[in-house]
């Protein structure tokens, strides 16, 4: 598979990471847009979060709990963070790999670009 999440996955290529187990993966993003961000991945891949079904409801919850644990570890709790999902081109999505960004670290701006 030629992904590059997919290949962070595998440990293929090197990444910065911060969570493990069998279903989620978190890492360090390469071009950090604030002082905290990590993006937490499913292992399984899936294209976009429109290409998820009722089915992974506990997948996706499972994704937002991770992030506010580590946002909790990264000491973001107390200020606030941003969890954003970036769908599609419009969106803003460019790995198509389900990603979920947990930004922090500063103020976050709104609305967003
Ligand atoms: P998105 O625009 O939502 O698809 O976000 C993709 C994110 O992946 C961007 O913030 C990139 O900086 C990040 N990214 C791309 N390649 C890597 C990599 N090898 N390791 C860590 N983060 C990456």
């Amino acid at each position: 598979m030629d992904c590059i999440f997919c290949k962070i996955a595998r440990g293929e290529i090197s990444s910065a990471i911060v969570h493990r187990d069998d279903e989620l993966i978190a890492f360090r993003d390469v071009q950090p847009q604030a002082p905290t961000h990590v993006l937490v991945i499913p292992v399984r891949h899936v294209e976009t979060i429109l290409d998820l079904k009722s089915a992974d409801s506990g997948l996706i919850g499972r994704m937002v709990l991770l992030a506010n644990e580590l946002a909790e570890k990264e000491g973001l709790a107390q200020n606030g963070y941003r969890l954003v999902f970036n769908c599609k081109s419009y969106g803003g999505q460019a790995v198509y790999h389900v990603h979920l960004h947990l930004l922090g670290g500063r103020r976050m701006t709104w609305p967003p670009g």
